[in-house]
């Protein structure tokens, strides 16, 4: 049970600093670059415009031999879906999302979109399909134009900003000084955190992938900011299979489904009220969070 407590701060938004979990975010963008590992099968095939069902199929993985970090993922997400994954820190969460763009080579069983074993898919090919949203937003010392276009290489200026204003960023643009030529400064430092982060809404609007993988926020923003972000996010995720390691009560409500990571393995799934129904561990996370509220 006392496990089960953890996650409870970050689900009801206590500030704290998550060393590990910042790891995890660091980890996505920098093994987009640097994963040597992984090379594409003789015969891997290109794949486009997938419609964004996805299998996890009895999915052994670990990050070295001694010790599994997931065990026997099972799970079945129809194109479109939205799947919530909750748990414990260090329960495995970014790690199923890591599988997905094949960042790591599982142990045993097989991940499929649309029935294609993701092994048989060539990496660049894979994510294109796929859009990653986290708190760590990679940056071009350059224009605006230049680090939304980053999502579609050769868009037009129309496109840009259809796509800024999407993720409510259009509103920033228009009071910068030279509008989208405006320089962001080494790393985007010219950028507040929230504008950064719609600016990355904005790139995978462009790209237009039909999955889409969200590693919600753990760090406050100002009211204001976090209402144009979750707005962003949540019409980005329309028509989009979401996977998202989430953070919110109220992520986690909206989802179309809860899936219950522990110690690498799945303990539970359903909605959120079937699973308050059924008093299990998701059950013991909402109540203790309740009384969280009430003790204060
Ligand atoms: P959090 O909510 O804190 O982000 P999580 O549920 O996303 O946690 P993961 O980041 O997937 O958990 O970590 C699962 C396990 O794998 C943890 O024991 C973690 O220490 C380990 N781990 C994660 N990334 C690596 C890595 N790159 N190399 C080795 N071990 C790792």
């Amino acid at each position: 049970v006392n496990v089960l407590f953890r996650p409870i701060d970050k689900i009801i938004g206590v500030i704290e600093s998550y060393p590990k979990g910042i790891a995890g975010f660091k980890r996505f963008t920098e093994l987009i670059d640097t994963e040597p590992d992984i090379v594409d099968r003789p015969g891997a095939r290109k794949v486009a415009g997938l419609r964004g069902d996805i299998v996890f199929d009895h999915v052994q993985f670990g990050y070295s031999d001694d010790r599994p970090t997931l065990r026997d993922i099972s799970l079945d997400i129809r194109a479109g879906e939205t799947v919530a994954l909750v748990g414990p820190s260090g329960a495995g969460k970014t790690t199923i999302c890591s599988l997905l763009p094949r960042f790591y080579e599982i142990a045993s069983g097989a991940i499929r979109i649309d029935g294609i074993d993701i092994r048989d898919m060539t990496q660049d090919s894979l994510r294109d399909q796929i859009g990653i949203v986290q708190q760590d937003v990679f940056m071009f010392g350059t224009s605006i134009r230049d680090n939304i276009a980053y999502g579609r290489l050769g868009a037009s200026d129309a496109e840009i900003m259809d796509a800024a204003r999407k993720a409510q960023f259009d509103a920033v643009i228009d009071q910068m000084p030279a509008g989208l030529d405006t320089l962001v400064g080494e790393r985007g430092a010219k950028l507040s955190g929230g504008q950064k982060q719609r600016l990355a809404i904005a790139r995978i609007f462009l790209k237009n992938p039909p999955i889409l993988i969200l590693d919600e926020a753990t760090s406050a923003l100002d009211t204001a900011t976090e209402m144009h972000i979750q707005r962003a996010l949540s019409e980005l995720s329309k028509g989009r299979t979401t996977l998202v390691i989430a953070h919110r009560l109220a992520t986690i409500r909206n989802a179309d489904r809860i899936v219950v990571v522990d110690d690498g393995r799945i303990v539970e799934q359903g909605t959120h009220e079937g699973l308050l129904a059924a008093g299990g561990a998701y059950a013991r996370l909402h109540n203790a969070q309740f009384g969280a509220w009430a003790a204060e």
